[in-house]
């Protein structure tokens, strides 16, 4: 191997032992906050370790998310359907609830912010 190789190598090994340690760091399947989306925007992000109900007002409809011992779930709507209100209570990483008449998506994350700037900071 010529020295080049040895460095691309070592870059390969770093990069794979990285990419693991972020699957590992992100792979928890607890999450540990929630994530509003209207019309493909985010709306706010929430800690799912504190109880609480978020009022969502948007150009859409009205919504009430209930936070509750790390489980979400949707308990007011005024949308047509009322869909939202019936797909019970989320606390998985990936879980989501959807309110298509008001475009919006509540989806559970675990990464916090701390490792969102840190892979921002490996990355570039
Ligand atoms: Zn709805």
């Amino acid at each position: 191997m010529k020295k080049n190789d040895y460095i691309l190598a070592a870059f390969i090994f770093l990069f794979a032992g990285l990419l693991s340690a972020i699957i590992f760091v992100s792979g928890n399947e607890r999450g540990n906050f929630v994530t509003v989306t209207v019309d493909k925007k985010v709306y706010g992000t929430y800690s799912l370790s504190e109880n609480q109900d978020i009022e969502i007002d948007t150009e859409f409809g009205h919504n009430v998310l209930h936070i509750e011992n790390g489980s979400v779930s949707m308990t007011e709507a005024d949308c047509p359907d009322g869909y939202c209100k019936r797909q019970g209570e989320i606390s998985t990483e990936k879980e989501a609830i959807v309110c298509l008449p008001h475009k919006l998506i509540v989806e559970i994350e675990s990464a916090d912010e701390q490792n969102e700037e840190d892979y921002d900071f490996l990355v570039r």
